[in-house]
C-alpha cells in the first residue's frame, strides 16, 4: 500500500535509468516542447521577433531505489535531479554528447549512495510513478555524478 501523503525514508539509489534523462522545454513559458520542435507554439507568435525564444532542456529521469526492504522506481524532476548530476540538464546532456558512456557511468558513480528521500505521489492519477519532492544526501562527502565524471573523462 502506497501512502496518500508525501513520505520520507532513508533510501539507497540502485539504478539511474540514463538512456532518457530529459526533455525540452520553452525557455520563456516552461512549457514542453513536443517532439522536434524548437519552437513554443504558445510564445512564438506572440513574440516581437519570432524564432528568438529558446529552449532549455531540463531533467526528468527514473531512478530505482531501496527503502527498507522494497524497491521503488520513482522518477526525479529537475529540481532533484540536479542533486544527483551536480550540473543542469543541458550541460549534462553536452557532457554524454562528447562522452556517450557518461550517462551510465553517472549511474555507476550513484549506484549505492544513500538518500534521505522524500516520495509524493504523482498529481496527475494516471502517472505510474511516484515523483522525488526531495533528495538529500546522507553522506556529508557526497559529490554529485558530473564531479566525478568530470575527473573520468577530463
Ligand atoms: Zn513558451
Amino acid at each position: 500500500m502506497e501512502p496518500e501523503k508525501p513520505w520520507t525514508a532513508t533510501s539507497a539509489i540502485i539504478a539511474v535509468d540514463a538512456s532518457s534523462f530529459c526533455y525540452r522545454v520553452c525557455s520563456a513559458c516552461e512549457r514542453t516542447l513536443s517532439g522536434n520542435s524548437d519552437v513554443c507554439g504558445f510564445c512564438d507568435f506572440r513574440a516581437f521577433n519570432p524564432g528568438t525564444i529558446g529552449s532549455r532542456r531540463v531533467y526528468r529521469i527514473l531512478v530505482s531505489i531501496a527503502s527498507g526492504t522494497e524497491v521503488f522506481v520513482v522518477i526525479c524532476f529537475d529540481r532533484a535531479a540536479r542533486v544527483l548530476f551536480g550540473c543542469s540538464a543541458d550541460e549534462f546532456f553536452d557532457f554524454v554528447k562528447r562522452n556517450p558512456f557518461a550517462g551510465m557511468a553517472a549511474g555507476k558513480v550513484l549506484e549505492g549512495e544513500l538518500f534521505r528521500v522524500t516520495l509524493s505521489k504523482p498529481k496527475n492519477g494516471n502517472a505510474q510513478h511516484l515523483r522525488v519532492a526531495s533528495i538529500v544526501p546522507l553522506r556529508p562527502d557526497f559529490k554529485p555524478a558530473i564531479v566525478a565524471l568530470r575527473r573520468l573523462y577530463g
